[in-house]
């Protein structure tokens, strides 16, 4: 079983995820080990989002965690629902994270901790 790591980010237009820089956090991220793999989408939470998600969850995916830092996660399991339905994937494995108006070092630190702590 996999744990993956999503990082979306508005489009890459939005001022919220200015004060990072996205790939360096994903780069530490897997550096040290801490998931499977690791990616970044534009905007989860438009068709082709869906769509991305539902390919990536499939029944045969074996997913144990997917992990997604962006916006509040509440929103993201209210966007994400129908999506991980669709695929048949259990919405208990998907583990959200707000990263908006933080910095990289901070962005780090919070998906370190989500990470560690479910
Ligand atoms: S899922 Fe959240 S972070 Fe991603 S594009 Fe939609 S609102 Fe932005």
């Amino acid at each position: 079983m996999k744990k993956g790591l999503l990082l979306c980010v508005c489009q890459g237009t939005c001022p919220s995820f200015q004060g990072m820089n996205i790939f360096e956090i994903l780069n530490t991220i897997r550096a040290e080990g801490l998931v499977d793999f690791v990616a970044i989408h534009p905007q989860l939470c438009a068709d082709d989002g869906d769509i991305f998600l539902s390919s990536l969850v499939d029944d045969g995916a074996n997913i144990e965690k997917l992990y997604i830092a962006g916006c509040d996660p509440k929103m993201q399991q209210k966007m994400f629902r129908d999506a991980f339905e669709k695929a048949g994937f259990d919405k208990t494995r998907h583990f959200g994270v707000d990263i908006r108006n933080m910095n990289t070092e901070q962005a780090i630190e919070v998906i370190k901790k989500l990470i560690q702590n479910s």
